[in-house]
C-alpha cells in the first residue's frame, strides 16, 4: 500500500465517522479498527500499531470535552496526535557541534544513501559551511565516480582510494579533512555486502574508528516489513541519530519508514522526493500527517483543543483557590454554561437568584446575557481579565463602546463575577468546615 493510499485509507475512515451520530465507544472503535488495519497494510510494525490504537482509544474516550468542542474533536485530536506520535513530534533540526561534524551514513544498498550524501552536502554548502565527501564504499568503485559527477561543480571534494578496505578509507578520508579544516565531513557507506551479518559488522567498526558526531540511517520509503528489524540491527552497531526517508515520491510505502523510525528512537530529520540535488526537504511531522490525511485544519483543531485543555485546568485551580479567580475562569465557566444550556450551575451565577425549574423564556434570557457577557469580555485587555480589580470607570467606558453596550452591561458583568468569586469563597469554607466536622465526628466516636 502506497503512503497516498495509507493516508486515503485512514481519512475514509476518519470521515466515515464524522457522519455517525454520536461518537460513542463503538463508533470509536469501528474507526480505530480501520485504522489499524490501513497501518497494517501500509507494514506498520504491528507492535507500534497495538500502542497506537491503545493509547488513540482511551484518549478518545476518557478526555474531558470542554466547552465549545465535541467528543469526535477529541477524537479527532487523538488520532491526529497519535500519528505525529509515531513520527516524532517536534520538528528536529540539525545541531551541529563546535569543532568537526562526522556525518556517518548508514543504509542497505540502493536505500539512497550516495546521492543522500550528495544532497545534504550541497545544501550544507549553500548554508556557508565548507563540506567535504569521504567515499569509503570499497565494493563499488563507481559510487566514486558518482560522487565526483554529483558534487564538482559545487567545488566539494570527494575522498576515494583505489585496493584500500572501508573502514581505512572512512579512517584516512576523515583525518584528511580534518587536517585540511573542513567543518563537516560526510561520509557515504557501502551497501552491498554477502549477507546483512557482515554490513552491520563493518559499520560497527568504522563508527568505532571515526567516532561519528551524527549517524544517518538512510531508509527507503519502499522497504516496508523489515524496515523494523533492520533499523534495529544498525542501530545496535552505530547508534543511530536521525533517519531519512528517499523516495517519498515514488509509490512508497511510507509504513515501513515510520517503522525505523520507532525502532531507533531517532527522529526523521530529512525527506528525499526525487533523484536530483534539491530534492531533499527537513522533515515536519505535523506537516507530513496532515498531507497524509489529506485533512489540513487537523492541526489547528488540535491546537485549539490544547488550548482549551489548559484553560480547564486553570479553572480548576481557580476552583480550589478562590483567590485566584478572575475574569478569565469566570469566561471559562459562563462558555461552560452555554455549552451546557441552562443548567443550575448557570442558575447560579445569574442575577436574582433563578430558581431550579424556571420557564424557558427566563432561560433563554439567560443565555442571551451570558453571550451578551461573553462579548463584553472580548473587549477587554488581557490584562483587565487576569486582575479585574484594574477596571476602573474609564476602562468600563471604554470596554462598552468597543463591545458596543452600556456601562451598566459591563458593571452587571462585574458584579456577578464578584458575585461568583465570594460563592466560591463560600463554597470552599463550607467544605473546608464540614471536612472539619467530618474529622471532628470521627475522632468523637
Ligand atoms: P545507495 O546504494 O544507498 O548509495 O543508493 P543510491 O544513492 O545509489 O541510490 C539508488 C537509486 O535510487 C539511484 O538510482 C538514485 O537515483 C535513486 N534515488 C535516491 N534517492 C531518491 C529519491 O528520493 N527519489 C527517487 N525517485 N529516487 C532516488
Ligand atoms: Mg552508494
Amino acid at each position: 500500500m502506497s503512503l497516498r493510499q495509507l493516508g486515503k485509507s485512514i481519512s475514509d475512515a476518519v470521515r466515515k465517522f464524522l457522519r455517525v451520530p454520536t461518537a460513542d465507544e463503538r463508533a470509536v472503535n469501528t474507526l480505530l479498527k480501520e485504522i489499524q488495519r490501513a497501518l497494517i497494510r501500509a507494514d506498520v510494525n504491528a507492535r507500534i500499531v497495538a500502542d497506537f490504537t491503545r493509547k488513540v482509544r482511551e484518549r478518545s474516550l476518557s478526555s474531558e470535552v470542554p466547552p465549545g468542542f465535541s467528543r469526535k474533536d477529541i477524537v479527532l485530536k487523538s488520532v491526529y496526535d497519535g500519528l505525529v506520535e509515531i513520527l516524532g513530534e517536534k520538528k528536529p533540526t540539525l545541531q551541529l557541534v563546535k569543532g568537526t561534524n562526522i556525518m556517518l551514513f548508514v543504509g542497505i544498498e540502493g536505500s539512497g544513501k550516495t546521492t543522500t550524501v550528495a544532497k545534504l552536502a550541497v545544501l550544507l554548502k549553500k548554508r556557508g559551511y565548507l563540506v567535504a565527501v569521504v567515499c569509503a564504499d570499497d565494493h563499488r568503485p563507481g559510487a566514486y565516480q558518482q560522487l565526483l559527477d554529483l558534487l564538482s561543480e559545487f567545488e566539494i571534494p570527494v575522498y576515494w582510494e583505489r585496493g584500500v578496505k572501508a573502514p581505512e578509507l572512512a579512517e584516512r578520508g576523515v583525518k584528511k579533512f580534518k587536517e585540511e579544516g573542513y567543518k563537516i565531513i560526510l561520509v557515504d557507506t557501502a551497501g552491498r555486502h554477502k549477507n546483512e551479518q557482515e554490513l552491520i559488522e563493518e559499520m560497527r567498526v568504522i563508527s568505532d574508528r571515526i567516532k561519528p558526531t551524527h549517524t544517518f540511517l538512510v531508509v527507503d520509503a519502499a522497504i516496508g516489513q523489515f524496515a523494523y528489524q533492520q533499523a534495529k540491527a544498525f542501530h545496535e552497531a552505530a547508534p543511530i541519530g536521525g533517519v531519512i526517508i528517499t523516495k517519498l515520491d515514488g509509490t512508497a510505502k511510507g509504513g515501513g519508514a515510520l517503522s525505523a523510525v520507532v525502532a531507533t528512537g531517532a527522529p526523521i530529520y530529512f525527506v528525499c522526493t526525487g533523484e536530483k540535488l534539491g530534492e531533499i526537504e527537513p522533515f515536519d511531522p505535523n506537516g507530513f500527517v496532515s498531507r497524509l490525511l489529506g485533512m489540513g485544519d487537523l492541526r489547528a483543531l488540535s491546537e485549539k483543543l490544547h488550548e482549551a485543555y489548559l484553560e480547564m485546568k486553570r479553572l480548576k485551580e481557580a476552583e480550589l483557590m478562590p483567590e485566584k479567580f478572575n475574569l478569565l475562569a469566570f469566561r471559562i465557566q459562563l462558555q461552560q454554561a452555554r455549552k451546557l444550556g441552562p443548567l443550575t450551575k448557570l442558575l447560579d451565577l445569574l442575577p436574582g437568584g433563578l430558581s431550579l425549574n424556571l420557564p424557558p423564556e427566563v432561560a433563554q434570557e439567560a443565555s442571551k446575557k451570558i453571550d451578551k457577557w461573553l462579548v463584553i469580555m472580548n473587549s477587554m485587555t488581557r490584562e483587565e481579565l487576569e486582575n479585574p480589580k484594574i477596571i476602573n470607570r474609564s476602562r468600563i467606558n471604554r470596554i462598552a463602546k468597543g463591545a458596543g453596550v452600556y456601562p451598566e452591561d459591563v458593571r452587571e458583568l462585574l458584579s456577578n463575577y464578584k458575585r461568583a468569586k465570594r460563592m466560591m469563597k463560600a463554597f470552599k469554607s463550607d467544605r473546608a468546615a464540614k471536612r472539619m466536622l467530618e474529622k471532628l465526628t470521627k475522632s468523637v466516636l
